[in-house]
């Protein structure tokens, strides 16, 4: 007897071959990273700078700015439906780099303004010695200086010294690049048809019921009666309907683990899977609605 197509599967899926085509690399699209990836890290710099004498809790904010960063690439490859994962990466990166510098440089700008509009030498005083006015000069590393002397916070500890300020400089630049990567990685690894150029959504969520646990199973061929419960239900494809769609199923164990078993369907597979969960979803719906009157 020939294989069953459930059973090709299976062996398709060990050999990697049933995945969603990945996105193709363009010139045009990372040129557009470089430009608008700095572009968002600067805006978020500038709204940091204005908000920092206000809400600025150390070692919170740099990763609040991080994740704001992260969040703002997402929502933009989201809506662009672009899906090419390293050029993302680079740009919430970059980004993130891009804050970073950006906050210190602009607490700089600042600092110059303030400098600028006190007297070199206070009203009165004859202190003209160059000692006086090298402290008076607008250098970042007198930026520092002055950082230093007011007491620059590190987490719970004032640091009076020029290497601790670039020390905390450097501790917030990377716990803002650290949340922004954390914040953008969930959306960068879901999975995106290359084919269409489109991310994966959800078409259906639902909790199985053991019948229905059994049906689908049995319409992917897959073991689940070790299963100490029904799981939950994600069918999710690209939006052309092209490429493989994704099945998860997913079991909560013991001590509030959660067992997660990804598959891959072909296109006759996913239909039917789909008509299933589609019924289900309709009575568990009607049975709800019944309910509620
Ligand atoms: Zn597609």
């Amino acid at each position: 007897m020939a294989d069953s197509p459930a059973k090709n599967l299976v062996q398709l899926q060990e050999k990697a071959l049933i995945r969603p085509t990945p996105a193709r690399f363009s010139w045009a699209a990372l040129a557009a990273a470089l430009l608008v990836g700095p572009a968002i890290g600067l805006g978020w710099a500038w709204t940091a700078e204005a908000l920092q004498d206000y809400f600025a809790p150390p070692g919170i904010f740099p990763l609040l700015i991080g994740v704001f960063c992260g969040l703002t690439v997402v929502v933009l490859v989201r809506y662009l439906q672009f899906g090419h994962r390293q050029t993302i990466f680079l740009a919430v990166v970059l980004t993130a780099l891009v804050a970073a510098v950006g906050r210190e440089y602009l607490a700089f700008r600042t600092w110059c303004c303030l400098k600028e509009s006190l007297p070199i030498i206070a009203p009165g005083e004859t202190d003209t010695r160059e000692s006086h006015r090298e402290q008076a000069r607008l250098s970042f590393d007198n930026f520092l200086r002055d950082e230093a002397q007011q007491g620059r916070t590190l987490f719970t500890t004032y640091a009076d010294r020029r290497w601790a300020v670039w020390l905390s400089c450097a501790i917030e630049g990377l716990l803002l690049i650290f949340s922004a990567l954390a914040v953008s990685l969930p959306a960068v690894v879901a999975p995106y048809c290359g084919r269409c150029g489109s991310w994966y959504r959800t078409e259906i969520s639902i909790r199985l019921d053991p019948i229905t646990a059994e049906r689908l199973a049995t319409l992917i061929d897959l073991e689940l009666r070790k299963v100490p419960r029904p799981p939950r239900c994600r069918l999710s494809i690209c939006q052309g309907r092209c490429g493989p769609a994704r099945l998860e199923l997913s079991w909560e164990r013991a001590y509030g683990t959660v067992e997660l078993l990804r598959l891959w369907l072909e296109k006759e597979q996913f239909q039917a899977a789909a008509a299933l969960l589609e019924n289900v979803q309709k009575v568990v719906k009607k049975k709800a609605g019944g309910n509620v009157g």
